[in-house]
């Protein structure tokens, strides 16, 4: 079990971020913001996968008066990501943003950064400070050398005592670096100097796979030490799979699952059907569904059985087909060309809460041929799980 630090709790729109609430998963549009129809329909695809709340750039006026609009035809809380200009910041929430992303030691004077906390504590919005290694104050780098944690966690408490100093608190903060090391290192620190709820990315991860890995390796390791409160994954791609990403990490630690897992194997020489072909379609099929359900592609019966046992649904490939399995119990044994249908009907049916249908099998070269998954007897579940 993985002991949250704790910090305080602050509300995006609905969403609870910090203290004892889920740890959220977020992402930011591709799209020009003042292009509202474009950036809705990119926020309809995010929300479809689960992201929990949504980030969009406001570089100029004109995005920053897209915000009503956006806001208006979406239904998970909006963030503004503003620098250096106030007066965004004040549209933005005239406009009815639910948080702003700004660096108030980078706006101006004191009396700007008052006027935005006014504003934002009259609106119940939280602001986040976001940090970046690429982008710390000249003062630090001299002071320092180069970006380093410390003087990034300087940064971040700069603009803290900023906020605070105008008697503003309802602050999130993320600390963020493209160097997974530094950014590991950076956060922890900030965890030991503040309690407010961190938001956990590596920036600028780049393209999938190393994207992925980055990502993974540098927001895993501070969840499964307890720090943070929401993650974005930053990829160079679809913004989706950003969404995805930060709940395969959720749930490879144990922390929320969200929609079925597909567990596969990478085949070798005893595979007797087109494995990658099954798992892709099996994938591209399934996506709609929500319930964390375990579903298992193996190959044969090596380990097809076993894994099926551990599994929700369960194919043990064999000859040209396999056996589907549900929580232990052989459904049937299908040919290779009917076992996604029937994986699919039976992923559906324990979505649903129904009983997936056993039908009769067509017998088909499926598993337990020449010596295969048949030759295994599969042990019954006592109980759903
Ligand atoms: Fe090979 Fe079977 Fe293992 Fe898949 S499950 S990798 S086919 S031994």
């Amino acid at each position: 079990m993985i002991e949250r630090r704790p910090t305080r709790q602050i509300s995006v729109g609905d969403l609870k971020i910090g203290g004892d609430a889920p740890i959220s998963v977020q992402s930011m549009t591709t799209t020009k913001t003042e292009d509202v129809e474009a950036t809705v329909a990119e926020i309809a695809r995010l929300e479809e996968a689960g992201c929990e709340v949504v980030r969009v750039a406001v570089p100029r006026e004109r995005d920053a008066k897209a915000l009503g609009r956006i806001r208006q035809r979406i239904g998970i809380p909006l963030i503004a990501d503003i620098h250096f200009d106030y007066r965004l910041a004040l549209l933005a929430l005239d406009e009815g943003v639910d948080c702003i992303r700004l660096n108030p030691g980078n706006i101006g004077s004191k009396e700007r950064v008052r006027e935005v906390t006014r504003k934002a504590s009259e609106r119940g919005v939280p602001i986040r400070i976001g940090v970046n290694a690429g982008s710390l104050e000249q003062d630090l780098l001299e002071k320092y050398g180069y970006p380093t944690a410390e003087g990034m966690v300087e940064s971040a408490l700069r603009h803290v005592r900023i906020l605070e100093e105008a008697d503003f608190h309802d602050i999130k903060i993320s600390i963020k670096a493209s160097g997974v090391p530094l950014m590991v290192e950076a956060y922890r620190l900030l965890s030991k100097s503040v309690d407010y709820p961190l938001h956990l990315g590596v920036t600028e991860a780049g393209i999938p796979p190393s994207g992925l890995i980055k990502s993974a390796i540098g927001i895993g390791m501070l969840l499964a030490e307890g720090i943070g409160d929401t993650i974005r994954v930053s990829l160079t791609a679809d913004s989706v799979e950003e969404v995805q990403a930060g709940y395969d990490i959720l749930r490879s630690l144990a922390i929320r699952a969200k929609g079925p897992l597909i567990v596969a194997c990478p085949t070798c020489g005893r595979i007797e059907v087109d494995l990658f072909a099954m798992v892709d379609e099996a994938k591209r099929r399934l996506a709609h569904l929500t319930k964390p359900l375990t579903i298992s592609i193996l190959g044969c019966a090596v380990n097809g059985p076993g894994e099926a046992r551990e599994s929700d649904i369960g194919i043990a490939a064999g000859k040209n087909g396999g056996l589907l399995i549900r929580r232990g119990e052989i459904i049937g044994k299908y040919p290779e060309n009917e076992l996604v249908d029937r994986l699919v009907e039976a992923a559906e049916a324990l979505e649903a809460g129904r009983e997936p249908i056993a039908r009769v099998a067509t017998g088909a070269g499926a598993a337990g041929e020449g010596g295969g998954p048949g030759a295994v007897t599969v042990a019954a579940s006592p109980a759903d799980r």
